[in-house]
């Protein structure tokens, strides 16, 4: 069972009565702005239904318990934090340590969870930040969103050991229900971007996972800084689609390509979410579909499940625009569908993609939800 019910259920029967406190941290897709965070630029992610949410009760001492439905119990204490490999508990651990264990309260807590494991919507990040926000709770400390996503980076970075931006765990401390979020990913500034009632996100899972993607990441990152200094600019964020031409006589002909993607790219992120802002939907879509363009011909990173998913979405009634999400290689789209014609949408995809390819997809029809946030339950002063 998921759901703030289902923790709740889950820690009565681990721990023995009741909760103090229930948090819900969501998933996240991103709907346009990708491969744009590590070049200081501007990405467009919106958080979803799909959630994390921990049942728990603050410790008198420093020792933190924890369950997960389907991943088992952990517990360690804030007084002996060693990195291991317990799995799941390195990402509490991590926040623990990012966060400076020497000011926490130990708690125990259940956790449930319904965002897909490994599927690039981020349920590392949910349970980074629902890590966060038990610990702020617990310790009598004021949350901090930016604060609280910039440690959790810095815990999936140097304790987990993955290399990733900022963005997820951002978004997810700070999404806001029904808005989408532009964020500037030099400067960290977050503009809100409303997302009509009547159009709906559909996730669509190609049931592919990236292989090879560390490599192809690097030398992606390797491309643009390359780009970057042939331009003499600290990242390609401050180039504009006018110094391409000029950029052609100063660097190889693969950064160029990349950079291309990359400058679109940015512009484009802007757009959409000016776009939002003025409720033009079929234009938002439109840059979605350009997206996809420039990630599959210039970037190269997408892949013929990815590609066909997307050429599928955009040829069905009512897709406004589909594009991969995430580094690529595999995993997920997703698209812009008008609300009325969602469920034939999802009904049609499944059926296509599974005729046409030899993977099972999956398919989630979601809203822009709001991030982060964690309720007392109840009224135990002690
Ligand atoms: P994703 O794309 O979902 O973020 P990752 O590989 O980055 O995939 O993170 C998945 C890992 O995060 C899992 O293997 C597990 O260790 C941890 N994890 C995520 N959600 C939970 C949860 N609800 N309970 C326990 N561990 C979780
Ligand atoms: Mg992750």
């Amino acid at each position: 069972m998921t759901g703030r019910g289902g923790a709740i259920d889950l820690f009565t029967a681990r721990f023995g009565g009741e909760p103090d406190i229930v948090i819900r941290a969501p998933g996240r897709v991103n709907l346009i702005g990708e491969h744009t965070d590590y070049n200081d630029g501007f990405v467009l992610p919106m958080a979803i239904e799909q959630a994390t949410w921990v049942a728990l009760r603050p410790r008198d001492d420093r020792i933190v318990r924890l369950t997960s439905e389907g991943h088992g119990d952990v517990s360690f204490s804030l007084d002996d934090l060693v990195r291991g490999t317990d799995g799941w508990a390195e990402y509490i651990k991590g926040i623990a340590w990012a966060m400076g264990s020497a000011q926490l309260h130990g708690w125990e807590g259940a956790f449930t969870s319904d965002i897909p494991i490994g599927a690039g919507l981020s349920s590392s990040a949910a349970l980074e930040i629902a890590g966060a926000l038990a610990f702020t709770s617990v310790s009598g400390q004021a949350w901090d969103p930016t604060a609280s996503a910039l440690m959790a980076q810095r815990a999936e970075n140097e304790w987990v050991g993955v290399s990733c931006g900022i963005m997820d765990q951002l978004i997810i401390a700070t999404a806001e229900a029904d808005n989408a979020m532009l964020i500037d990913c030099r400067t960290l500034g977050l503009t809100p971007a409303p997302l009509p009632g009547d159009v709906a996100i559909v996730i669509l899972d190609t049931g592919t996972r990236r292989e090879l993607v560390d490599s192809e990441y690097d030398d992606r990152r390797r491309a643009c800084e390359r780009a970057a200094e042939a331009a003499g600019v600290p990242a390609l964020r401050d180039l504009s689609i006018d110094d391409i031409a000029g950029l052609a006589r100063a660097t190889d002909e693969i950064a160029l390509r990349r950079a291309r993607h990359v400058i679109s790219e940015n512009e484009r992120t802007i757009d959409a979410a000016s776009a939002l802002e003025i409720g033009d939907v079929r234009h938002f879509g439109e840059l979605m579909n350009d997206s996809h363009k420039s990630l599959r011909d210039d970037f190269e990173v997408s892949s013929d499940a990815l590609d066909l998913m997307v050429d599928i979405a955009t040829d069905l009634e009512g897709c406004l625009g589909a594009r991969m999400t995430g580094a690529g290689f595999g995993g997920c789209a997703v698209a812009l569908v008008r609300d009325s014609a969602a469920a034939q949408f999802v009904e049609e995809i499944t059926r296509r993609y599974s005729t046409a390819s030899n993977n099972d997809p999956h398919v989630y029809v979601t809203r822009a939800a709001a991030g982060a946030h964690a309720r007392q339950i109840g009224d135990r002063t002690t």
